[in-house]
């Protein structure tokens, strides 16, 4: 395994000497707490054992399998096999994109590892990149939406899961299944549009210098995209502000009593007393101040109360009240606290209805990721 390991590393690192047939391969946690599985494969499957990749048995197409634990080992059809983790991979290791896998009533592409740990299983699908994609692009974006905005979203997807091979490399895979890396919901998650748009961006990434970028996206920009510096800090050439395909977008609107506000900044340890005044300039999208940046949002808000006075960042604020943005503006009017903003999300990077938008409009997806990610090129890496 460590051998195909290096080999996979190598080929991914010399893109021009890979084969058509060669993809890279994923591995995806899925949550699970099982300790008994019924497994069958649709193609002839290997099972080995996962430490040294030695073989233990061979599975039939379509022949059902029981694996459990039994006095803390594996157990499969009954028999105590002497590992703490098996893999289970079509016999033609080429057809592992083609094979599905129906572990009790869930279908993946590909196969899977399981993993014994205290007591049940961890379970791991085992699958390639392109597969992996058709269960993510229709959970990230509607696959109603028109085709270029989601090869746009296919593009960031599979550079997102490129670059972030071993996030959870401590756990023994690549990629969670959640909002932390990218929503997954397997082969029962695809959708013929996003498949189109899979199969039409095969194996593109986004580059900058030669190197993965890290594509970050949003649900809506309002009108701008932020720079990454003025979220997360750390400047990304390719990440910068930049115009959306329309103004004041998605506008929104929260409203509570100076009570609840003040309790809410209780609950965060940020409490002020009973809430005086808040200093914070106009919204203008695309002009900054001391307060905000030059896309608009907030970064930094004055709270003054009875007790004391507190300054507190957009994201802050954002994450205290729950407000879909950082696009914001504060008015008090009598008792009431009432903040009206645009866009949902971060800000930084693609916006997805901002790709829609351009999409619609007649941009392909290569001058919508242009617009987004600056000086960024897509390249075919397999
Ligand atoms: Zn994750």
């Amino acid at each position: 395994m460590l051998r195909l390991v290096a080999l996979f590393i190598a080929i991914f690192f010399l893109p021009s000497i890979a084969s058509a047939a060669w993809q890279p391969e994923l591995r995806i946690g899925l949550s699970s707490t099982a300790s008994t599985f019924s497994i069958q494969c649709s193609l002839p499957a290997v099972l080995s054992d996962a430490s040294n990749d030695q073989p233990i048995g061979m599975l039939g197409k379509d022949k059902p399998i029981a694996i459990t634990i039994n006095e803390n080992k594996i157990s499969v059809n009954g028999i105590m096999l002497n590992t703490a983790a098996i893999d289970i991979r079509p016999r033609v290791d080429s057809q592992l994109g083609e094979m599905i896998t129906a572990v009790g009533d869930q279908k993946l592409s590909g196969g899977v590892r399981l993993v014994l740990s205290e007591g049940h299983f961890v379970l791991i699908n085992l699958t390639t990149v392109e597969q992996y994609l058709r269960g993510v692009v229709p959970s990230e974006m509607p696959a109603g939406w028109h085709v270029e905005a989601l090869k746009a979203q296919t593009i960031a997807a599979r550079t997102f899961a490129m670059q972030n091979r071993k996030r959870h490399e401590a756990a023994g895979f690549d990629v969670c299944t959640t909002v932390h890396c990218q929503v997954f919901k397997g082969a029962e998650g695809a959708h013929e549009n996003a498949d189109k748009a899979i199969a039409d961006t095969a194996g593109e990434v986004m580059v900058f210098k030669g190197a993965l970028i890290n594509a970050m996206f949003h649900t809506d920009s309002g009108g701008m995209t932020e720079s990454t510096a003025n979220v997360w800090g750390g400047d990304l050439p390719y990440l910068q502000s930049v115009e959306d395909y329309e103004m004041k977008t998605q506008p929104w609107e929260v409203k509570m009593t100076s009570d609840e506000f003040a309790s809410k900044l209780n609950a965060a340890s940020k409490g002020v007393g009973s809430v005086k005044s808040i200093k914070l300039s106009a919204l203008e999208i695309g002009k900054g101040a001391g307060d905000r940046t030059p896309s608009g949002r907030v970064r930094e808000i004055t709270i003054v109360g009875s007790d004391r006075e507190i300054k507190l960042s957009g994201e802050d604020m954002r994450s205290i009240l729950g407000l879909p943005s950082t696009l914001f503006e504060v008015a008090i009017n009598g008792g009431a606290i009432e903040i009206s903003g645009y866009g949902r999300g971060h800000g930084v990077g693609m916006s997805q209805y901002g790709a829609k938008g351009f999409a619609e409009r007649g941009k392909s997806y290569k001058e919508i990721l242009n617009h987004y990610y600056k000086g960024i090129e897509l390249k075919k890496i397999y």
